[in-house]
């Protein structure tokens, strides 16, 4: 596949266009070390939210392709071609893969931006980046993990063993398609497994695109797979097959929820998920620094359309300062406007497809007909650009129990809640079936510690929103998930223990 060689990184809108203009873009399958067509012939259309172009014709995979992809990655699995090298060898190798992605940046930021409608800014600067991290910091992890002895009697030694899986599937979502997969893919690979990525049918072509740098960095054939295709089809076949042996997820908890059922059904793979999120971001009077709470509040909101896991939904305010904290907020959205994803200036991109479009558009409905006030927002609009866009949007005067409040969303759309005091704050954030993330902002230390202990939630932050990096584990507590991504924690995911015992004579 050749692709466009650019010296510099495009800086405005019209050179990322002509950047787009020279993509060869590529929708095959990658089984075994090589491109192909879906066995059944069996394609769809990537349809970019940017402007309804179609962008690509993509394999839509099946059963016949997983039973495929799966006896390659059991195949070289046993051969031990890179199971049973040596962790600082595969190390080298996903560092390699991490250089090259790194390397063809402007590209695969370009194929995330034209195929899910992020802006390219953030592709560029947040996913590019961020990917090619969680790779690197896994790789340089591998080799400086050690396994234990038991504490033996004298006569004897226990030793405690981390083993690949062998056959890992990962099926991932759409709004941040290359982190979540490198999130799977890195402490998968690192550990000796063999791994079928599935993209979401919605943001197949990142995926596709690492298929061939993994090749590049030489990861030997079989061991990364690629099957695009829906999930009722090739996800729910590889989530059923007999010989996969983990399966990771990421997406929404009812799907979560099927695939647990879908273990139980088969072969009782072990399965890991990280699910949906109604996360809370409590705002205290106290705060520090309102104008910065509200900032990162209507960044929490808006920030990739809302499509985001974490997303803060649920703003609860104290009491007296609600209605100027709201107004703080409101004025923050301005500098969400929605605008062209190729322009380098644009912050807030197109919603991914037309299905998330409607769906905010009902749930916008639904929060006005549960006696919500909408105070900013609630539009579609550019849609002379044949684009998918909305404004983002605040609600307020909402009630915890409201539909708008409890169940997620996934786009723009914010509710903000009045409280009382801690008590109250943390009885209404741990109202949720969801425990994904929360944050709380207060200038007390006493009150920050202590809404933070008491808040069920996997990630907590303190005077910020969205913090972390690759050596805190990330994951739900409740329906948000099982399991942890990032950190060595992750690599738990992927390695069954063995107890090797020997008596000496
Ligand atoms: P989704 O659950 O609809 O789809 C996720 C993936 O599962 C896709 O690849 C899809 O094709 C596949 N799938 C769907 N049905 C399947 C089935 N029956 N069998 C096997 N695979 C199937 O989620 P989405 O709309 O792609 O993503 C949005 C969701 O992801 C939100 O709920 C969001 O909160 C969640 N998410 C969670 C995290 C996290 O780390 N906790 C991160 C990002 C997104």
């Amino acid at each position: 596949m050749s692709q466009p060689v650019v010296s510099a990184t495009p800086s405005s809108q019209a050179q990322w266009q002509a950047l787009a203009s020279q993509l060869n873009i590529e929708g095959r399958a990658y089984v075994n070390g090589a491109y192909q067509w879906a066995a059944g012939g069996d394609t769809f259309v990537s349809i970019s939210p940017i402007d309804g172009r179609e962008l690509a014709a993509v394999a839509s995979c099946g059963q016949a392709d997983a039973d495929q992809a799966v006896t390659a990655a059991r195949q070289v699995f046993e051969r031990g071609t890179w199971s049973r090298l040596a962790p600082a060898d595969r190390k080298a190798v996903l560092i390699r893969f991490a250089e090259l992605i790194e390397r063809h940046g402007d590209e695969l930021a370009l194929l995330e931006t034209l195929d899910m409608g992020k802006p390219i800014s953030h592709a560029r600067k947040v996913d590019v980046p961020a990917t090619a991290r969680a790779i690197r910091w896994t790789a340089e992890a591998i080799d400086k993990v050690y396994d234990e002895l038991a504490p033996t009697p004298h006569d004897q030694i226990g030793m405690i063993s981390r083993e690949p899986m062998g056959v890992v599937a990962a099926i991932v979502p759409w709004n941040f398609p290359m982190i979540m997969a490198s999130w799977k893919i890195a402490p998968a690979l690192a550990t000796g497994n063999s791994v079928i990525l599935k993209p979401s049918e919605k943001s197949p072509l990142t995926a596709i695109r690492l298929a061939a740098l993994a090749q590049e960095a030489g990861i030997p054939a079989g061991v990364f797979n690629v099957l695009p295709g829906y999930g009722h089809t090739v996800g729910k076949a590889l989530a059923l097959h007999m010989d996969v042996d983990c399966l990771v997820f990421t997406g929404s908890t009812n799907v979560a929820k099927q695939l647990m059922i879908y273990a139980g059904q088969s072969n009782m793979k072990r399965v890991w998920l990280e699910a949906g999120g109604k996360s809370p971001n409590i705002v205290f009077a106290d705060a520090p620094d309102l104008d910065k709470a509200a900032a990162e509040a209507a960044g929490a909101i808006a920030f990739n359309q809302g499509e985001v896991c974490t997303a803060g939904t649920r703003l609860l305010v104290e009491e007296s300062i609600r209605e100027d904290f709201t107004a703080r907020v409101c004025k923050a959205l301005k500098a969400w406007r929605p605008g062209h994803p190729l322009d380098p200036a644009t912050t807030c991109g197109a919603i991914v497809d037309q299905a998330q479009l409607d769906r905010i558009i009902e749930y916008i409905g639904i929060g006005q007909a549960e006696g919500a006030r909408l105070v900013e927002g609630g539009e579609r609009v550019m849609q002379e650009t044949g684009g998918l866009f909305i404004q983002p949007t605040v609600f307020g005067g909402v009630n915890n129990r409201m539909r708008i409040a409890s169940e997620e969303i996934f786009g723009p759309v914010l509710s903000v809640i009045g409280f009382q005091s801690a008590e109250e704050a943390v009885a209404i954030a741990n109202d949720s079936i969801y425990g994904l993330a929360a944050a709380v902002w207060t200038a007390n230390i006493n009150t920050a510690h202590k809404v933070a202990k008491a808040l069920r939630a996997g990630s907590v932050w303190i005077n910020h929103y969205d913090g972390g990096d690759m050596t805190a584990p990330f994951g739900g507590f409740k329906q948000s998930g099982n399991g942890r991504d990032k950190s060595v924690h992750a690599f738990d995911k992927y390695t069954e223990l063995k107890a090797t015992w020997l008596m000496l004579d």
